[in-house]
């Protein structure tokens, strides 16, 4: 069975716009830039952003997060009708949660070649042999996305070459 979505090419730019948002707060705290949100009929029912570094849980995926408070919300573990918005291809960890809250649409903007689970490694959401699966579509705000997180490893290669050099010419005082 084929799964369509039920968001136009706006409301797709405009949710994905607001996990953007969320990227941008893991970023402020010096985290990996990876948002998410959950939509339940055209409203922002969680919020989430990656926060790994500063919580040192291996569970605090933003995708986790954001489907963890719109359970909260709706008081529900059942995300029947939502959609998940993510600026990261979810990880099967993720995809799992996404699975199990019964989420029906997922919009993701860059892929994950060495993580993803929504296509790049394994197809899980799409795998029939489970009893849920998902549509799913990558690329929405792809440059976007991709780019905040590009911008930061670049910035963290940088530190770590100005680090190295400042060491290096310590070393060589001594
Ligand atoms: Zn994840």
């Amino acid at each position: 069975m084929v799964k369509q979505s039920s968001l136009n090419h706006v409301e797709k730019e405009f949710f994905m716009k607001e996990a953007i948002k969320e990227a941008k707060l893991a970023k402020e705290k010096a985290e990996v830039p990876i948002g998410a949100i959950v939509v339940l009929e055209g409203k922002i029912i969680g919020r989430g952003h990656n926060i790994r570094e500063n919580s040192q849980l291996a569970t605090s995926h933003a995708e986790l997060i954001a489907i963890t408070k719109a359970c909260q919300k709706v008081g529900s573990w059942r995300l029947e009708n939502a959609q998940l918005f993510a600026t990261l291809e979810p990880c099967p960890m993720c995809s799992g949660a996404i699975q199990q809250a019964r989420i029906e649409e997922v919009y993701f903007g860059a892929w994950d070649k060495k993580a993803g689970a929504c296509g790049s490694l394994v197809d899980l959401l799409h795998d029939q042999r489970f009893n849920h699966w998902c549509y799913v579509e990558g690329d929405v705000l792809e440059t976007e996305c991709r780019t905040l997180l590009t911008d930061f490893f670049r910035a963290i290669r940088l530190r770590q070459k100005e680090e190295k050099r400042v060491r290096a010419s310590l070393t060589n005082e001594n």
